[in-house]
């Protein structure tokens, strides 16, 4: 074969295989536009797990009518222009492609009201086949609707679990993100049925709210739970870790964020991991809820384009960090105890 050009809606459909894996990829782009959009209330509606429907509305700042179509063009974003604003990301999106990617796979609407404008409008994708946009009143704010997820790929579609086990995802997504945003509303429904929701709380002196911890992680988990709060070298450890008594047989109760993002990595996992190396029975994993906080400069989020991973500037430090702030918890702990139990 020639070497030739593939077409627009190719190449969106060969990155949705690194940006939508699952149903619960799709919510997570759509739910971290939204936050980026300064919403306060998040719905989603799902049915089928996901598969058949995916619709998630806002009450952020909306797009304005006439860049409806540059919001599903590929590298089209309004989060950053520039390098630097790369390397010092503040947004959860930047990449401009999650949209395209979606509505490329994939019945796709876009609805919005932007904060400016008095009437709503939409555009409709259908596996990449682009629509007008058509005037349409919408509350302010933003609804995307993700219907029959897959239906034009069905080498992806095959890969697609039961609705039980997709759902699942979505919840478990969803925990970990009401976890870092307490100020957030969020609701979930499956099938017409409720299925979480989230209360947005005050979010005083920066900490998330004990009622979301409960309603996450359950009220043994806040009965153990230490808070934490270590800054050094300009790395802030914060967040909430259970006392070794409490204890899990697998790792699903550990959440990291960095800089609000949640992230899986090796380096603050092992940091936590040694910190609790000599109160934890041998196989027995710890539950914590962990937030980084450092200079975006020293972080760089553009590792994948589904943002699951980060690299350190100074993996080291971070390692370091994470281990002093938890084993002197733990410590803070051990010696409140003992001190109590000598009185
Ligand atoms: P990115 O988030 O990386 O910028 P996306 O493809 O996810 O790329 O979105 C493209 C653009 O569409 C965003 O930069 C933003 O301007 C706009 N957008 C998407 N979703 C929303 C939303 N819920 N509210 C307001 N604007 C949005
Ligand atoms: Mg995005």
């Amino acid at each position: 074969m020639p070497i030739r050009q593939l077409p627009e809606t190719l190449i969106n459909q060969i990155a949705a295989g690194e940006v939508v894996e699952r149903p619960a990829s799709v919510v997570k782009e759509l739910v971290e536009n939204a936050l980026d959009a300064g919403a306060h209330r998040i719905e989603i509606e799902l049915q089928d797990g996901g598969t058949r429907l995916i619709r998630v509305r806002d009450d952020g700042g909306g797009i304005p009518a006439d860049e409806l179509p540059l919001a599903i063009q590929r590298h089209a974003t309004s989060k950053i222009a520039s390098l630097e604003d790369l390397e010092a990301v503040g947004t959860l999106g930047f990449r401009g492609e999650a949209l395209p990617s979606i509505a490329s796979v994939s019945r796709f609407s876009l609805g919005s009201l932007h904060r400016d404008a008095t009437h709503g409008a939409e555009l409709v994708v259908d596996g990449g086949r682009v629509g007008e946009v058509v005037p349409k009143a919408h509350p302010r704010g933003t609804t995307v609707e993700v219907r029959d997820l897959f239906f034009n790929t069905p080498a992806r579609r095959k890969f697609l679990r039961a609705e039980r086990t997709e759902l699942g995802h979505i919840e478990e997504w969803l925990r970990s993100l009401a976890l870092a945003r307490p100020d957030i509303e969020l609701r979930l429904s499956h099938n017409g049925k409720p299925s979480r929701r989230y209360r947005g709380e005050a979010n005083d002196a920066g900490l998330f709210a004990q009622g979301r911890l409960q309603e996450t992680l359950g009220a043994e988990f806040l009965a153990h739970a230490l808070h934490m709060e270590h800054e050094a070298g300009g790395i802030t450890v914060s967040g909430w870790i259970a006392d070794p008594t409490y204890n899990r047989a697998s790792a699903d109760q550990q959440y990291v964020y960095v800089n609000g993002r949640s992230i899986r990595d090796r380096t603050i996992a092992h940091g936590v991991k040694q910190a609790y190396a000599d109160v934890l029975y041998h196989g027995r994993q710890p539950a914590y809820v962990l937030f980084l906080t450092l200079d975006p400069r020293r972080v760089d989020v553009n590792v994948h384009p589904a943002k699951h991973e980060v690299r350190f500037r100074d993996s080291r430090l971070i390692h370091d960090a994470v281990y002093h702030a938890v084993a002197a918890t733990l410590a803070e702990a051990r010696a409140g105890r003992e001190a109590l139990s000598s009185a």
